[in-house]
């Protein structure tokens, strides 16, 4: 596995590059967002790493531009800014992933797997949460091994949700996902369909659940909405 770190502080890079060997993927290390644009263009990694902080341009138009060109590379984004904005931005910019400097050694490399077994547009891939599976081919929804029906939207909402479970879907991503570019959509039309879906699961028996990070999206856990709401 061959992954791409654009990190300027050159000591917190070389941490990073042999923690990362030692457990066998090989890194390249690159300084800057041109660096960066350079390794991209001549090698496909498997996954970047991102420092939002560049000296000659911000991670996220580095990153935007990428996904403006179509390059679906999941991307983790480092950050020692811990914003909640700075956080939606990344995501909303096409990043997969963010950690928080500082980090542990563990936790980058859990979140690295985690990206590189991530079904990104996998067909044939039964994806599952709690009860719930998910068949992508099919586009069938089980819980509890019952096929149970979901309208299309919903279904694509709860497709994302499931593909990132655990993790914040920001409403723009979701929007984007359910919707085609260019569609007259109202404001509130995500959380429609969110409530609807989490009625539909609730009422099916499934064990996992929709919570609402107001202002900034949605995160599916495998929790029943009690124990979240107890919880947090
Ligand atoms: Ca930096």
């Amino acid at each position: 596995m061959r992954l791409l770190l654009i990190e300027d502080h050159q000591r917190f890079a070389k941490h990073v590059k042999d923690g990362l060997e030692k457990v066998g993927f090989t890194v390249d290390v690159v300084e800057t967002a041109s660096g960066g644009e350079d390794a991209i263009s001549t090698v496909q990694y498997d996954t970047i790493i991102l420092d939002l902080g560049l000296p000659d341009s911000d991670g996220l138009s580095l990153l935007r531009s990428w996904r403006d060109k179509g390059d679906e590379t999941p991307v983790l984004i480092l950050t020692a800014r811990d914003g909640i904005d700075d956080r939606v931005l990344g995501l909303n910019s096409g990043g997969d992933d963010y950690l928080l400097k500082p980090f542990a050694m563990e936790e980058l490399i859990a979140r690295i797997r985690a990206l590189l077994r991530r079904p990104g547009g996998v067909l044939g891939l039964v994806i599952t949460a709690g009860n719930v599976s998910f068949d992508t081919t099919a586009r069938e929804v089980q819980v509890d091994e019952r096929t149970i029906a979901i309208p299309r939207r919903e279904l694509g909402v709860l497709e994302q949700l499931m593909r990132r479970n655990g993790r914040v879907v920001p409403k723009d991503v979701l929007e984007d996902k359910i919707y085609g570019f260019g569609k007259e959509i109202s404001s509130n039309s995500v959380e429609v369909h969110v409530s609807r879906l989490r009625k539909r699961l609730a009422g099916a028996g499934a064990n996992i659940s929709v919570h609402t990070l107001r202002g900034v999206g949605y995160l599916l856990s495998e929790e029943s909405p009690a124990a979240f709401s107890s919880g947090v």
